[in-house]
C-alpha cells in the first residue's frame, strides 16, 4: 500500500491535470460513471483490487442524492418491522462495521420515540422489535423509559397520553464527506475521479465499451476504450438511454427536509415519531449543531435536475408534525435557517402504491461489460460495490484478493500534536473525516485550527479542500465539502468576504470570477436550499 506522503507526491494535482492524464492513458480497465455513494463505494473497491479505473460525475462528486439524504447509517428499522429481514440484517451490518471504521465520520446517535396511549406501535410490541433489532446487531443498546423519564430527556414533548418511551441507537454521519472519503481511498490506489465530466454516450464493442466525455470545465471532449464500465447514476437510470432501456424502472421519490437552529430547537438525542396525518415515521436529529426535520417522501414529477426544492406543503408536513409532538416550540416557516430535498431512487412497484409502501432494496443487472445498479441507500454502499465487483469479474480480471486489504486507511492512535488543543469531538471528527490524510495538513498560520463562522468547519480544513478535493465552484465549498451554506444563517452569505481571498489564493480566481461564483452559489442556495419565507423575507 502506497504512504500517504508518497501520494501527495503523484496525487497532489489539479483536477485540470487529471482530465490530462486520462486522455493521455492508454491503460485505464473500467470507468464508474456517476460520484454519488455508490459510484464512489465501486470505484474505491475497484482501486483496492488494484484495478485502473477512472470515476467520471457530471456535477460536482455527490451532488444527486448523496448529499440530501438523512445522513443516518442506520439498521432499518422499519424493514425489520414490516418483515424484511435480509435487508435489515444487510443494513444492521454495515452500520456497525461503518461505525468501527469510520468513528468522528459515523457517530452513534440514540433515538427516542414517546409511546402515546391509543397509537401504534405500543411500547410493549416496539420493545419486542428493538430486542430483534439489538440481538441482529449483537448488542444491547435499546431500552424503555416511563412517561417521567421521557420528560427528563425532552421537557417539551406533548404530554396528553404520554405513556412512556422507547429508545434505540442507530449512526449519523455526513453523507457528502462519506463519498469523498472513499473517492480519496480510491485516488491513493491509483483511481483517477473527475467530477463535471458527464459521459454522453456508450457503445459496447466486442472488445470492450466505448464512452464519450464531456468535460464541463475546459468544455473538451474525449473518448474512452475501457473493458467494462459501472454505470452508478442513482435516480438518474431512467433517463439513460445508452442505447437500450433501463431494465428496472425507477419511481423517483422526493425527499425534503428542514434545518432549524439548534437554539430554536433543541435536543438533546434523535426523536423519532409517526406523523399524526398518515402514520408515516418522522424524525428530529441534532446534527453539527442544528436540528434537522425529516422527510417526506412525494413522487417527484419534474424532470431530475440539481435544483430540485422543498415545497411549501412539505414544510407544513414537516412543521406540522414537529408542532404536535412538541406543542410548545410552534415552529413557523419563519425559524427554518436551510432546507434541502433529495429524489430516492426506489424501484418502481404498482403505480397505485403509496410511497412509503415501496422498497428500498437495490439492484444490480449486467449487459455484456456494462454492470447497472441502482436503489438502495447509504448504508449499505459496501455490499453493493462488492455485488457489483462479482458482476464485474465476467469482463476484468481481477486478483482473488484486494491489494490493499483496508477500504480506509487506519488513522494511528497516537494524537497528533497540533490538534490535541481541539475538543475531542472536533478530534474525531478530522480523524474521520481526512483519516491518515490530516498529517499532511499545512498548518501555517495562527488562525488555522480556529473555526470559520458559526459552523464546525476550521480554516485549515478550507486550505485543505481547496488545494486538494476538486473544488470547482464555490457550491462545491459551501454546500458539500463543508456544510456552511446550511449551518450559517442565510447560506453563509454574510461570510463569503472572509472566503474570497482563499478561494483567489488557492483556485486562481479573480475579481470577476470571484463574482460569478458568488452570483451562481446564492442562485443555487436560494433555488434549492431555502424556502419561499425566507427568500421574501431577504427581499
Ligand atoms: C430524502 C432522502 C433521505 C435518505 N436518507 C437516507 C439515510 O438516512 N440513510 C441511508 O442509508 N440512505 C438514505 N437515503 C438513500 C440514499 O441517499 C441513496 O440511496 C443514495 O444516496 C443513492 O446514491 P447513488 O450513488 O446511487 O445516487 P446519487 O447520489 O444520485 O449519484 C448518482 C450520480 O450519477 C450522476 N450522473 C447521472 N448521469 C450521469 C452521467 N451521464 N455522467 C456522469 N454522471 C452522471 C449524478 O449527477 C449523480 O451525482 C435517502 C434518500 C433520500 C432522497
Amino acid at each position: 500500500m502506497m504512504p500517504v506522503s508518497k501520494w501527495l507526491e503523484t496525487k497532489s494535482i489539479t483536477r485540470q491535470q487529471r482530465w490530462h492524464q486520462l486522455q493521455h492513458h492508454q491503460s485505464i480497465e473500467v470507468a464508474v460513471i456517476g460520484g454519488g455513494i455508490t459510484g464512489a463505494a465501486i470505484f474505491r473497491e475497484l482501486a483496492r483490487y488494484g484495478v485502473k479505473v477512472v470515476l467520471f460525475e457530471q456535477g460536482d462528486f455527490a451532488s444527486g442524492t448523496s448529499s440530501r439524504s438523512s445522513k443516518l447509517i442506520h439498521g432499518g428499522l422499519r424493514y425489520l418491522g414490516k418483515g424484511q429481514l435480509s435487508l435489515a440484517f444487510q443494513s444492521i451490518r454495515a452500520r456497525q462495521w461503518l461505525k468501527q471504521q469510520l468513528p468522528g465520520l459515523v457517530e452513534p446517535l440514540h433515538f427516542m420515540i414517546p409511546h402515546y396511549q391509543g397509537n401504534f406501535p405500543g411500547q410493549h410490541s416496539f420493545g419486542w422489535l428493538l430486542k430483534i433489532y439489538d440481538s441482529l446487531a449483537k448488542e444491547s443498546q435499546a431500552y424503555s423509559l416511563s412517561a417521567h423519564q421521557v420528560l427528563t430527556r425532552q421537557p417539551l414533548v406533548n404530554l396528553q397520553g404520554l405513556q412512556g418511551g422507547s429508545v434505540f441507537t442507530d449512526c449519523i454521519s455526513d453523507d457528502a464527506r462519506l463519498v469523498m472519503r472513499l473517492m480519496t481511498e480510491g485516488e491513493a490506489d491509483g483511481g483517477i475521479a473527475l467530477n463535471y465530466t458527464k459521459v454522453t454516450s456508450i457503445q459496447q464493442g466486442r472488445g470492450g465499451v466505448t464512452l464519450e466525455v464531456q468535460d464541463a470545465v475546459s468544455k473538451q471532449s474525449t473518448s474512452l476504450a475501457v473493458k467494462a464500465v459501472a454505470n452508478a447514476v442513482g435516480a438518474w437510470v431512467n433517463g439513460h438511454d445508452y442505447q437500450q432501456p433501463s431494465l428496472y424502472r425507477i419511481r423517483p421519490l422526493r425527499g425534503s427536509h428542514v434545518l432549524i437552529p439548534g437554539w430554536r430547537l433543541p435536543v438533546s438525542g434523535a426523536l423519532s415519531f409517526f406523523h399524526p396525518e398518515d402514520r408515516r415515521p418522522i424524525f428530529i436529529i441534532p446534527w453539527q449543531g442544528a436540528t434537522v426535520i425529516g422527510t417526506t417522501d412525494v413522487d417527484h414529477t419534474a424532470p431530475l435536475t440539481n435544483d430540485l426544492a422543498i415545497t411549501s406543503s412539505e414544510i407544513d408536513y414537516l412543521l406540522s408534525a414537529c408542532n404536535q409532538l412538541l406543542p410548545e416550540l410552534q415552529l413557523t416557516h419563519y425559524d427554518i435557517q436551510a432546507s434541502w430535498s433529495g429524489v430516492r431512487p426506489v424501484l418502481a412497484g404498482k403505480d397505485k402504491d403509496a410511497p412509503s409502501a415501496l422498497s428500498r432494496e437495490h439492484v444490480l443487472w449486467r449487459r455484456g461489460a456494462i454492470v447497472n445498479v441502482t436503489g438502495g441507500k447509504l448504508t449499505t454502499f459496501k455490499s453493493i460495490a462488492e455485488q457489483a465487483l462479482a458482476l464485474l469479474r465476467e469482463s476484468v480480471q481481477l486478483p482473488v484478493s484486494p491489494v490493499n486489504p483496508h477500504w480506509f486507511r487506519q488513522v494511528t492512535r497516537q494524537p497528533l500534536l497540533p490538534f490535541t488543543q481541539l475538543s475531542f469531538t472536533t478530534q474525531q471528527r478530522l480523524y474521520g473525516t481526512y483519516g491518515t490524510w490530516l498529517s499532511l495538513w499545512p498548518l501555517q498560520n495562527k488562525r488555522s485550527l480556529q473555526q470559520f463562522a458559526p459552523a464546525p468547519t476550521l480554516y485549515a480544513e478550507l486550505e485543505w479542500i481547496l488545494q486538494q478535493e476538486q473544488v470547482v465552484h464555490l457550491d462545491d465549498l459551501l454546500l458539500r465539502r463543508t456544510r456552511i451554506g446550511l449551518l450559517c444563517p442565510l447560506g453563509g452569505s454574510h461570510w463569503l468576504s472572509e472566503l474570497k481571498p482563499l478561494c483567489c489564493q488557492w483556485l486562481g480566481w479573480n475579481e470577476a470570477k470571484w463574482q460569478a461564483e458568488v452570483d451562481r452559489y446564492l442562485t443555487i442556495w436560494q433555488q434549492s436550499y431555502s424556502h419561499p419565507e425566507l427568500l421574501a423575507e431577504v427581499a
